[in-house]
C-alpha cells in the first residue's frame, strides 16, 4: 500500500503509541484526584501542555485540550461570538475554510450574526486589501486558516494578524494542517486563538487543543467540572493528551529534516505529472505551499473514478476533502480559486509523508498516467476535443 492521504489523517508514530500505553494500563488515575495515581496523570498532562505551549511560543495556561480540530474551531468561533456580542455581530472568514469553520459561521448567520466570506486568488491566497475593506466597527472576529487542507496554500498569517491587531479585532486561525509542518509563533503572528488536532501530525485521533491568548474573553464550551480551567469540563483524555504531547515533541524535533524530504518528493511528483501528462495543472501556490501537498486537475477525467482505480493499485489518495467525498458537490475550495465544475471534479489530492520514497512516486506517476489515458479513452468530451481541437 502507498499512503498519500496524510491531509485526511496520519499514521500514529510508534514512539507516540509507546508514550500513551502506560496511561491505559498502570497510570489510569483520574487527574482530578489527590492520591499519587491521579497526580501521575496530572503531571503527564502538565508536561504535554508545556511541550505544546513551548512549540508555539505560548504559555501552558493558554492551551485548552479538546476532542479535535472540529471542536476547537466550533469553540473558538461560537464562544467568541457570544462573548463579544455587545461589541458587534460581524465575523470575517474566507471562502476556503474547512467545514468546521464554514458550517459554524453559517450556524451563527441563522442566529443573527453577519459573516463576510473573503475571496481568494487563483492560488488560494486571501487578499489583505479585501480584508481591510471588509472590517467594520462591529467586526468582532477574523478567522482565517493557516494552511488549506485541499490545495496546501499557506495564508499570510502574520500580515492578517497585524491587521486584526491594529483594529482591535480577535484573530483565530485553523492551524490543523500547518501545525507541525511550518514554524508558528503566536506572538510574532498576532494570533489570539489557534486550533489544532493531533491526528494530523502523527498523534492519536480524537484529541486537539485550542490556544486562547490570555485576556481573551471566551465562554466555556462544556459545562461541568473544573477541568481545563473550568472552560472545557470532562475527565481529561489522558492517553490522548500524552500522545499529543509526544507527537508535538516529535514533530518539532524532526520538522526541518522531515519537511525537506517531503518538499523534494512533492516537487519531484509535481514535475513528473506536469511534464508527462497533458491537459492537467497544479492547484494552489507553488511556493507558499505545505511541504507535503500536491493537488492536480486533469481535464476529461472524473476524480472519483481515479480514486477507485488508484485504490485497485494500492494507492490511497483523495479527490478533495474527506468530508465531502461521497457527495457529488465539487470542492468549495476549488470553485473559490476559480475552477469550473468539471475542472474541480477532475481533481486529485496527494498528501505525502517523509516515509514515502522516490520509487513510490514513480509507481504513482506511472499509474496515474495509465489511469488518465484509460479514463480519457472512455470520455465523450475527450473524443469531441480530439475531433474539434476545442477545449
Ligand atoms: C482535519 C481538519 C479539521 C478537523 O479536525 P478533526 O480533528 O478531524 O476534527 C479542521 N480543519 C482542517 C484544516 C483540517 O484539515
Amino acid at each position: 500500500m502507498i499512503y498519500l492521504d496524510n491531509a485526511a489523517t496520519t499514521k500514529t508514530a510508534p514512539e507516540v503509541v509507546e508514550a500513551m500505553l502506560p496511561y491505559f494500563t498502570e497510570n489510569y488515575g483520574n487527574p482530578s484526584t489527590i492520591y499519587s495515581l491521579g497526580s501521575t496523570s496530572k503531571q503527564a498532562i502538565n508536561k504535554a501542555r508545556q511541550t505544546i505551549a513551548d512549540s508555539l511560543g505560548a504559555k501552558a495556561e493558554e492551551i485548552y485540550f479538546t476532542a479535535g480540530g472540529s471542536e476547537s474551531d466550533n469553540w473558538a468561533i461560537k464562544a467568541a461570538a457570544e462573548a463579544y456580542e455587545s461589541k458587534g455581530r460581524h465575523i470575517i472568514t474566507s471562502k476556503i475554510e474547512h467545514h468546521a469553520v464554514l458550517h459554524t459561521c453559517q450556524y451563527l448567520e441563522k442566529r443573527g450574526y453577519e459573516v463576510t466570506y473573503l475571496n481568494v486568488d487563483r492560488n488560494g491566497i486571501v487578499d489583505l486589501e479585501e480584508l481591510k475593506a471588509a472590517i467594520r466597527p462591529d467586526t468582532i472576529l477574523i478567522s482565517i486558516m493557516f494552511a488549506n487542507n485541499e490545495i496546501g496554500t499557506i495564508e499570510p498569517i502574520k500580515e492578517i494578524g497585524a491587521v486584526a491587531k491594529e483594529h482591535g479585532i480577535l484573530f483565530h486561525t485553523d492551524a490543523v494542517q500547518a501545525f507541525g509542518q511550518v514554524p508558528i509563533n503566536v506572538d510574532e503572528m498576532h494570533i489570539d486563538m489557534l486550533s489544532s488536532s493531533a491526528h494530523k501530525l502523527n498523534g492519536p485521533k480524537g484529541i486537539g487543543f485550542l490556544y486562547i491568548r490570555k485576556g481573551v474573553k471566551i465562554r466555556s464550551f462544556v459545562h461541568g467540572g473544573a477541568q481545563e480551567r473550568s472552560r472545557r469540563a470532562g475527565t481529561e483524555n489522558v492517553p490522548g493528551i500524552v500522545g499529543f504531547g509526544a507527537a508535538v515533541e516529535r514533530a518539532m524535533r524532526t520538522m526541518e529534516e522531515r519537511t525537506k524530504k517531503e518538499i523534494e518528493l512533492r516537487d519531484y511528483l509535481i514535475h513528473r505529472l506536469e511534464t508527462e501528462i497533458d491537459h492537467c495543472w497544479l492547484n494552489g501556490d507553488r511556493t507558499r505551499r505545505l511541504p507535503n501537498n500536491v493537488n492536480f486537475s486533469f481535464l476529461f477525467v472524473e476524480g472519483e473514478s481515479m480514486l477507485i482505480m488508484l485504490d485497485m493499485k494500492g494507492i490511497c489518495a483523495s479527490s478533495g476533502s474527506a468530508c465531502t467525498s461521497g457527495s457529488l458537490d465539487p470542492s468549495h475550495v476549488l470553485l473559490a480559486i476559480g475552477l469550473k465544475h468539471e475542472e474541480a471534479h477532475g481533481s486529485l489530492r496527494l498528501t505525502l509523508s517523509a516515509e514515502n520514497t522516490r520509487e513510490e512516486m514513480d509507481f504513482v506517476v506511472d499509474n496515474i498516467k495509465a489511469i488518465v489515458k484509460r479514463l480519457r479513452s472512455m470520455s465523450p468530451l475527450y473524443e469531441d476535443y480530439l475531433k474539434t481541437g476545442k477545449l
